[in-house]
C-alpha cells in the first residue's frame, strides 16, 4: 500500500455478494453506479456492535463512502467501506421467500458475470439491476418473469440479445418457429440448424415482451409458456457466458493483485442455480454453482 494515498469517495451500489474474511470482516462485492463492479472490505462487520452489518447484506441498494483508488491505478484491487447508508434494503424482503431469494441470487450472480472487468462503469446495467431487485421486492409480476426480463435485457446490454423478430442467421423478418442458441435465436426454415428447438410461438412472444417491457402481454402468459421461456433464456445466457469466459483471460489483466481477484466470471463454468420448479434449459442450462 506504500506509495499512494487512498482517496475517499462516495457512490451508490447494489450489494452482489458477501464473503467472510477472517474473524470479523467481510469482503463485499458491489455493483456501483459510477465505478462499475468493485470489491471492498467491511471491517468489523461481524461484530455485534458493527454499525453497518445489516446494511451490507446481499441485494441491498446502499449509499457508500469508500476508501481506495477509484481508478485502480495503484495495484490494490480492494477498497474499504468507511460509511454506508441503506437506500433500500431489498434483501430483507426476500428472506423466507425462497423463489424470490433465488431469483435475486441469480440477478446478482449475472450482474457479476456481465461485469468481468472491475471498475468499468456500466450505468445501464446498474440501473437494470436496481430496477429488477425493486420489481422483485414489489411482487407485482411473477418472479420468473422479472428474472427472465433481467436476463434478456442484461444480455442485450452485453450484445447477446437473442434474435426474436428476424432470423438470427439471414435476417429475414418474421416470427420464426425454430430457435437455436448457437445460431443466436429464432431461425427461419432455410437457416435452421440440426437440433434447433421448436418452442411455442407464445414463448417467442413472451421473450419479446420481456425484452421490451410489455408487461401486459407478459403477465397474461401461462405457466407452460413461462417455463419454456425460462429454459431458452437460461440456455442462451449460459452459452454466451461460457464463450465470454474463454476470451476473458486475455481481457481481465487489470490492476488486480494476484490472489485477490476472483476467478474470471466468479466460478469457472458454474451457472445460474435452478429456479424453483423450472427445469434445466434445452441443453441442461441450469447447474448448481460450485460454492
Ligand atoms: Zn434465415
Amino acid at each position: 500500500m506504500a506509495g499512494y494515498r487512498r482517496q475517499l469517495y462516495r457512490d451508490d451500489a447494489v450489494v452482489l455478494r458477501v464473503q467472510k474474511l477472517g474473524e470479523s470482516d467481510r469482503i463485499i462485492t458491489l455493483l456501483t453506479r459510477r465505478h462499475g463492479r468493485l470489491r471492498a472490505v467491511a471491517r468489523g462487520i461481524r461484530r455485534t456492535t458493527s454499525k453497518f452489518g445489516a446494511r451490507l447484506e446481499p441485494f441491498g441498494h446502499v449509499d457508500l463512502q469508500l476508501a481506495g483508488d477509484p481508478k485502480g491505478n495503484h495495484g490494490s484491487s480492494l477498497h474499504t467501506v468507511s460509511q454506508v447508508e441503506g437506500i433500500d434494503l431489498y434483501g430483507k424482503r426476500f428472506l423466507g421467500d425462497y423463489p424470490r431469494y433465488t431469483a435475486a441470487s441469480a440477478i446478482a450472480e449475472t450482474a457479476e458475470r456481465l461485469t468481468p472487468v472491475e471498475r468499468e462503469p456500466s450505468l445501464r446495467l446498474f440501473q437494470l439491476t436496481v430496477g429488477a431487485l425493486k420489481a422483485l421486492s414489489r411482487g407485482e409480476h411473477d418472479t420468473t418473469l422479472v428474472l427472465d426480463a433481467y436476463l434478456l435485457r442484461g444480455m442485450a446490454l452485453a450484445g447477446w440479445a437473442p434474435a426474436l423478430i428476424a432470423c438470427a442467421v439471414c435476417g429475414t423478418p418474421g416470427r420464426h418457429r425454430a430457435f437455436s442458441v448457437p445460431a443466436g435465436g429464432a431461425v427461419c426454415p432455410d437457416c435452421r440448424p440440426p437440433g434447433a428447438a421448436h418452442p411455442a410461438p407464445a414463448t417467442i412472444d413472451l421473450m419479446s415482451a420481456l425484452t421490451t417491457g410489455d408487461w401486459v402481454i407478459a403477465d397474461a402468459t401461462d405457466t407452460g409458456v413461462r417455463r419454456e421461456c425460462s429454459g431458452l433464456v437460461a440456455a442462451h445466457l449460459q452459452w454466451h457466458l461460457e464463450r465470454a469466459l474463454r476470451s476473458l483471460p486475455l481481457v481481465d489483466r487489470g490492476p488486480s493483485v494476484a490472489g485477490t481477484a476472483p476467478p474470471p466470471g466468479g466460478g469457472g463454468a458454474a451457472m445460474l442455480r435452478p429456479r424453483g420448479d423450472v427445469e434445466a434449459g434445452a441443453d441442461g442450462a441450469s447447474r448448481e454453482r460450485a460454492e
